[in-house]
């Protein structure tokens, strides 16, 4: 997509990385559950605080599990993060003039699991100019956010707007079984997951859909064939994650040498 950088490998067309997740959906089916940790890569001309070029992803993913239960699972993680940063860096969160207290609701997990739906009428209540299909810009995330006092999943996306892989609401074929986090105060998305779809002839259909080719994603589609599993997955944001717990002005200041469009250096 026009998401990736394109690279010149001996003579072929190679793409930098965007994610670990198909690699890792190979390890799960050999290992159960696993996780990839490692620089990926966005070509997309975003400017903004949020949006670097190169950024660091934790990809955990998962054999044998269902949406739902890899939302308990994104919960916990989250929960036990903040609670290690709490217990452990107060000092210095207080030096980064972040209030520990805006933190500690997210300890006790239990976030709320928000349809796609209901938060697109959330948003036309409060008068936001949005419709059913629509993506969510930078201040219709942070209007949701502001809603909670923690981080907030908003779930089942319209399949238009999500990636080609993800498996589909089986009481909505318009939806995709997934969940993006949003991070209160206005730090926007910090995760993105979802069930993955295991059925050799949909995903078939779906990458045709996407209009990729086929014979790329051979490798991935035998991955159903020969013996697939239920699996589900996510993307942590590590730098987005962290300007967040830190209240951090932008998500450069998450990484000692950020990459951005108009900076590739040092
Ligand atoms: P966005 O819509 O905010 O551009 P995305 O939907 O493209 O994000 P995913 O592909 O779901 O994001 O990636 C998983 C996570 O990686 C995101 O939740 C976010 O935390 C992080 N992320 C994505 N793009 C960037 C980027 N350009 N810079 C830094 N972090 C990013």
């Amino acid at each position: 997509t026009t998401q990736l950088f394109h690279v010149e490998y001996f003579n072929n067309d190679a793409y930098l990385s965007q994610s670990g997740q198909l690699y890792g959906e190979a390890g799960a089916m050999a290992y159960g559950k696993i996780f990839t940790f490692g620089p990926t890569f966005r070509a997309e001309e975003s400017k903004g605080r949020r949006h670097m070029t190169e950024f660091w992803m934790m990809e955990p993913e998962m054999a044998w599990m269902h949406q739902d239960e890899s939302l308990d699972i994104q919960e916990r993680y989250l929960a036990y993060m903040v609670k290690q940063v709490l217990e452990n860096n107060e000092y210095e969160l207080r030096i980064l003039g972040r209030d520990p207290e805006k933190l500690r609701p997210t300890t006790e997990g239990n976030f709320t699991r928000l349809p796609y739906d209901d938060a697109i009428k959330m948003l036309q209540e409060a008068g936001r100019d949005i419709k059913w299909g629509d993506d969510f810009g930078a201040p219709d995330e942070g209007y949701i956010s502001e809603q909670f006092d923690r981080p907030v999943f908003i779930v089942n996306y319209p399949t238009t707007i999500k990636p080609f892989y993800m498996k589909k609401n089986p009481d909505n074929p318009k939806e995709y079984l997934c969940a993006d986090v949003i991070a209160p105060e206005g730090y926007g998305e910090i995760f993105g997951g979802s069930e993955r779809e295991g059925n050799y002839e949909i995903l078939k259909k779906q990458i045709e859909g996407a209009r990729l080719n086929l014979e790329d994603y051979q490798w991935y589609l035998d991955l159903r064939k020969f013996g697939g599993v239920p699996h589900s997955g996510f993307g942590m944001g590590f730098e987005r994650t962290i300007a967040w717990i830190c209240k951090l002005d932008h998500i450069r200041e998450a990484i000692p040498f950020p990459r951005l469009i108009n900076r590739m250096q040092p």
